[in-house]
């Protein structure tokens, strides 16, 4: 994207971000998908922000997506969330999917005629994401697919959805295939609804699917999830993701900074004090440090990493656990700092307690214990030992025993 093109999405995004903010805590009361939001992705063109301009798309590639997340994180969590989700998906089928599924796809994507879900997890299995039990079966002219899935964000809404299945009951669990679903020629069924502590507009609901699959249909090929997940999925989702939470925390820390500068609003210890400048400054520090390692990451991604580096993986999965708790942690304090009344209230003038309840859902959204557990495994294999930023192992090298 042109600069200029850069410059038009930030007043577009900031615009759109004003709505959002407007009905987020109608949203977040009433438990209630955002509609309307997601009608103005759609005629905005927002839907197709990762795109290419070929088919009518905006042509943005993750350093655009991680800008927008994060402007829409600070206005309405669950529908900056929505936006992040689908967006994870068009990269994976602008990356992975055939020319035929690409051309019938991508333009409608971009002229906001779908919204893409995604279907990972899996009843009993939680959320392993390289595994599936429901298998592919075979029909006449290619496969059905039949799969219960018990958290699908916008799962109502959704136009489409990337479903993951074992590729065939003889093979094993772990011999995965990306799916495209399309809503239209699929019969879906609503199981469960969604009623949580936070995230409430994503309504993130339980669907059963069952449809016809073609050839056509299988992004990265029968058998191809692993590399797709590796190459995009996982990647690009933890970006964008991040970006969400980092400006769901920013946006709450706009909001802290407004009351101390009002004379009207805060108390006199609030801006008097040591001690409330002192956790000022952690809070910004937090954010900042945060801010710092995912444009690192984003660098990393859009230079072409390689997905069989094991510190390519570690550093995202880093990024994914570090956002979830920097930014809960983050809007923990100002909660603090501002106290009861403009702090921990539930009122409409003070965002941060709805903003705690949506930030808590991010260390279960892929559980960080599972993250922990992959990169305690690769770290074994990164010998090396290539941190965060560094180009190469070279420097490592010399420390390297053993
Ligand atoms: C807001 C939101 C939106 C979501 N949207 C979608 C969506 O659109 N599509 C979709 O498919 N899913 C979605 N999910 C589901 C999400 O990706 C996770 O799969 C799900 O939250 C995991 O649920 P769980 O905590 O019950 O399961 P698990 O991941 O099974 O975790 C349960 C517990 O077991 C522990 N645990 C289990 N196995 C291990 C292990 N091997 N190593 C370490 N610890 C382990 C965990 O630490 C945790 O304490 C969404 C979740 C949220 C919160």
């Amino acid at each position: 994207m042109s600069r200029m093109d850069r410059e038009r999405l930030a007043e577009l995004a900031a615009s759109l971000a004003a709505e959002f903010a407007a009905n987020a805590s109608l949203v977040d009361d009433a438990a209630q998908f955002p509609q309307d939001n997601v009608g103005r992705l759609r005629d905005s063109g927002m839907l197709g922000l990762l795109v290419p301009a070929e088919y009518g798309g905006l042509g943005g590639g993750v350093d655009a997506l991680v800008d927008v997340a994060k402007v829409f994180g600070g206005a309405c969590t669950s529908t900056a969330m929505i936006f992040a989700m689908h967006c994870q998906q068009v990269a994976v089928v602008a990356k992975h999917a055939g020319p035929a599924l690409r051309d019938r796809v991508l333009p409608d994507i971009a002229a906001g005629r779908c919204l893409l879900g995604s279907i990972t997890t899996e009843a009993g299995n939680g959320g392993q994401l390289l595994s599936v039990s429901s298998p592919l079966l075979s029909d006449v002219e290619g496969w059905l697919l039949e799969r219960d899935a018990p958290v699908v964000t916008g799962g109502m809404a959704a136009d489409a959805y990337l479903v993951t299945m074992r590729t065939a009951a003889e093979r094993p669990a772990n011999d995965v295939t990306l799916a495209f679903v399309d809503r239209s020629s699929a019969d879906v069924e609503f199981r469960s609804g969604w009623s949580t502590m936070g995230m409430r507009g994503t309504e993130s609901v339980g669907i059963k699917v069952k449809a016809p699959v073609r050839t056509d249909d299988l992004i990265g090929g029968a058998g191809g999830f692993g590399t797709v997940a590796r190459t995009t999925m996982i990647p690009v989702g933890h970006l964008a993701w991040s970006a969400v939470w980092l400006g769901a925390a920013r946006g709450a820390f706009s909001y802290v900074l407004s009351v101390l500068r009002d004379p009207g609003r805060r108390s006199r210890d609030q801006v008097a004090s040591d001690l409330s400048a002192h956790n000022l400054a952690r809070i910004r520090l937090s954010l900042d440090v945060l801010s710092a390692y995912l444009q690192t990451c984003v660098d990393e991604f859009q230079s072409g990493a390689d997905p069989s580096d094991a510190a390519y993986h570690i550093h995202s999965n880093n990024l994914k656990v570090l956002a979830s708790e920097i930014s809960y942690d983050a809007v923990n304090q100002m909660v603090s700092l501002l106290g009861l009344r403009l702090g921990y209230a539930r009122t409409a003038q003070t965002p941060l307690e709805r903003v705690l309840r949506d930030l808590r859902a991010a260390s279960l959204m892929y559980a960080n214990d599972r993250l922990l557990v992959a990169n305690g495994k690769l770290a074994l294999i990164d010998r090396a030992i290539r941190l965060s930023g560094e180009q190469s192992a070279v420097s490592a090298s010399l420390i390297v025993h053993g």
